[in-house]
């Protein structure tokens, strides 16, 4: 039997190629994938700038699928079990993940084997919603590290889907938040999130006036926990700025750049200053997040292609232009 599957051959090229349908081996699953959405991740493999993903791949790693007809979400990472960060617990960080559509192939492909551990049912889910539960558990991840409580007064940097998503999350523990972002359209987005409050970053973010509002907005103290979800070097910068003494700065937005880090600022407010990588077991609460805001998250969807077109869904995510939310490729036949 063949299927069909969207392979990235080349710095920006994909090809859509007929290929044998894949066995499941005993302890594995078969999943018909029926859609698939794309992130900044797999813009940068498509684009050829990110090293430990080479072609030729199907990309592909926030997956909605069918089990024996039963909707899933896949959890894309697979963790090494022996490396420190296994260890402690935080597979989510290991040294030798695999995740699948970066490191092996993923889900722009008809059919998937993955391990019977890999998958989790998403009962009521829309499969487009259901697409978007592993960006939903990596925003989790990032809410979780700032243990982000009800006295909690959170600033979020971006207003991307990691950064509504964060912004919701927070809001669901009852934390005051104000979220900030370049783009005007954007950061207006965050208030359907829960933001209480949005900023629109310029090229000095923050500036004296924005510092003042911010934190008169926390009432003197500067914000508790700032999450960063741009990816941008001053964008983290800003952050370390911004927050509390004695508060906690998240950082899950990524880059290859540089940030320049002020040495004073760290050990004088004493901060912690944690990085967000993956979810760790977070993809079931992901899923009750998803199903209590699905219209929130079905609101993300911007843009979708059928699986013979998803090179010009990856270009869209690559050029990233204001208005665009979650670009989906729908895989399945139907
Ligand atoms: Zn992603
Ligand atoms: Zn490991």
């Amino acid at each position: 039997m063949l299927m069909r599957a969207a392979v990235t051959t080349g710095c920006r090229d994909v090809e859509v190629a007929s290929r044998a349908a894949p066995e499941s081996p005993e302890g594995h699953v078969l999943v018909s994938v029926d859609c698939v959405s794309l992130c900044g991740t797999d813009a940068h493999i498509w684009a050829g700038d990110y090293p430990s993903a080479a072609p030729p791949l199907v990309q592909g790693h926030e997956i909605a699928g069918r089990v024996d007809g039963a909707l899933v979400v896949v959890d894309p990472a697979r963790a090494c079990g022996r490396c420190h960060a296994c260890r402690v617990g935080r597979g989510n960080a290991c040294r030798r993940m695999t995740v699948l559509g970066v490191h092996a192939d993923g889900g722009l492909s008809e059919l998937l084997v993955v391990p019977g551990s890999g998958v989790h049912r998403a009962p009521g889910l829309t499969a487009e919603v259901a697409a978007l539960v592993e960006p939903t558990s990596i925003a989790m991840r990032a809410v979780e590290r700032s243990a982000a409580s009800s006295a909690t007064y959170a600033v979020v940097l971006g207003a991307g889907p990691i950064g509504v998503l964060a912004t919701r999350a927070l809001a669901d523990r009852g934390a005051h938040v104000l979220a900030v972002d370049r783009v005007r359209e954007r950061a207006a987005r965050a208030r359907a999130f829960g933001a209480e409050l949005v900023h629109v970053a310029g090229p000095d973010f923050p500036g004296r006036e924005q510092r003042v509002e911010i934190e008169e907005w926390t009432g003197g103290d500067g914000p508790h926990v700032v999450i960063e979800a741009t990816g941008s070097p001053g964008a983290l910068a800003a952050a370390i700025d911004l927050v509390a003494a004695a508060g906690t700065v998240v950082a899950v937005g990524i880059s290859t750049g540089q940030a320049r880090l002020s040495m004073s600022a760290l050990p004088y407010k004493e901060l912690d200053l944690l990085g967000s990588r993956n979810s760790g077991g977070l993809f079931p609460a992901a899923i009750e997040f998803a199903a209590r805001h699905q219209a929130l998250l079905a609101g993300l969807v911007t843009h979708r292609f059928p699986l013979a077109r998803a090179r010009e869904g990856l270009a869209l995510v690559h050029d990233g232009a204001p208005g665009l939310g979650k670009v989906l490729i729908s895989v399945g036949a139907s």
